[in-house]
């Protein structure tokens, strides 16, 4: 069924028999832009990168495009919706109106940007994106599903002024598409420009956790709104990039929860509905730090300090190349695959990942993920290919990829840690 190819008209395109998504073509385009950068950086003899912040960079960006997949079509309906029922105007294409439509839709974004920085609840979504110490294309990925979610909450105003849900999500993506551009060191000051778009030079101060430059420049196309409401900042000295408090892990899970967690403890320590509340919509800047201690207690988390030898590396590197791949490969023939299969395909995405953030740490819980990992992946296959196997094939097939891995379950795990962490022992 066609359902979604009228929604995001903008995106889908007809080539011979095929109906197919040409977003796909923004996994190469960043991988290419991204290698740019790093040869660059590197012929320059500059240290811009650093293998596994760049692999957890782009891990979080993966997750984000495939769940983003499974709710794009949600978010048009809402628009188209509220804007079918309660619009105020009702809005047609034209070239002033777009240009109204990239005003509000920047206006608003300063303000979603800015309050994730203001708020506690918020931030914990926003956070992600600002963990990575080192400052380049790939922290462009660090945008996860729930931010889209909070973002869509603010952008409902676009469709309640009465601009249609087609506009919207046109606009939304090309919106979506600039600041890639903005996450680079390479790029100096660029004249003219400074004074109307948001820059490199603007953005490096806004990801840096300097004292001056904290909270600092949210815009993301224009930077008028900064200066119109008094949170600019000039690129002055060198910026330290990352969180004021750095979180040391690759842990994929932890690096979308941690925050979720330490709010929790802090309202936990409260009494009182009001005290709980004030945690929740305080400011990050006066939220107890030391919390974060006490959740990493109770998770066990704490950074590996042994080397990660290049055997191991390239384990993870390869995973990496696989998994952008299939991401490609995905999203461009999206049409085709039942919903079924895209959360199965993203169920098993998302368990590489965490495994792959797991591997840097060199955490011995792997195995356990990696077997689950590799049940649902071969379970994939024999789920839809019914034409081809019959129910009891596919039931004995079932059991021996279940049950074969539980009798052998602890010769098979530490054969697997040997094999991946070679010199550590479980
Ligand atoms: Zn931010
Ligand atoms: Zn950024």
């Amino acid at each position: 069924m066609l359902f979604p190819y009228y929604i995001v008209a903008s995106s889908f395109f007809r080539v011979n028999k095929f109906t197919l998504n040409i977003l796909a073509f923004a996994v190469p385009l960043f991988i290419g832009l991204m290698l740019i950068e790093f040869l660059v950086a590197t012929h320059k003899k500059l240290a811009y990168f650093n293998l596994h912040n760049t692999i957890a960079n782009v891990s979080v960006g993966i997750a984000e495009r495939l769940c983003d997949i499974l709710v794009t079509a949600g978010f048009f309906f809402v628009y188209d919706y509220v804007q079918k029922h309660y619009g105020l105007l009702n809005i047609k294409p034209g070239l002033l109106l777009w240009i109204l439509l990239l005003l509000c839709t920047d206006f608003l974004w300063y303000w979603y940007h800015r309050l994730a920085h203001e708020i506690n609840v918020l931030w914990a979504v926003h956070v992600v994106h600002h963990q990575s110490e080192d400052f380049n294309y790939s922290v462009s990925a660090r945008i996860t599903v729930f931010q889209a979610f909070v973002r869509t909450g603010f952008w409902i105003i676009l469709p309640l002024i009465g601009f249609p849900a087609s506009m919207i999500t046109t606009m939304l993506l090309i919106h979506g598409i600039y600041p890639f551009f903005i996450h680079t060191r390479l790029i100096g000051k660029l004249g003219i420009l400074e004074y109307i778009l948001v820059t490199p030079s603007h953005h490096r101060v806004h990801h840096a956790s300097n004292d001056k430059y904290l909270d600092k420049n949210y815009g993301d196309v224009f930077i008028i709104w900064d200066k119109l409401f008094g949170t600019f900042q000039k690129e002055e000295e060198e910026p330290v990039y990352g969180l004021t408090k750095p979180l040391n892990t690759y842990s994929f899970l932890w690096q979308h929860f941690h925050f979720y967690i330490e709010l929790w403890l802090g309202m936990k320590a409260q009494k009182g509905f009001v005290n709980k509340m004030k945690v929740l919509f305080g400011r990050p800047e006066h939220f107890d730090a030391s919390l974060r201690e006490e959740a990493e207690a109770i998770f066990h988390i704490k950074q590996n300090t042994e080397q990660i030898t290049r055997p191991l590396n390239r384990y993870v590197i390869w995973q990496m190349i696989i998994l952008l791949t299939s991401l490609f490969v995905f999203i461009l023939f999206e049409q085709y695959f039942p919903i079924s299969l895209k959360i199965f395909f993203t169920i098993s995405v998302v368990l590489t990942l965490i495994n792959c953030g797991a591997i840097m740490e060199q955490k011995h819980w792997i195995f356990h993920v990696e077997l689950l990992r590799f049940t649902a992946l071969l379970l994939i296959p024999l789920f839809y290919n019914h034409y081809y196997i019959d129910l009891v094939a596919m039931v004995l097939l079932t059991a021996v990829v279940v049950i074969l891995p539980l009798k052998y379950y602890s010769s098979l795990e530490s054969r697997y840690l040997q094999i991946v962490y070679k010199t550590v022992r479980p």
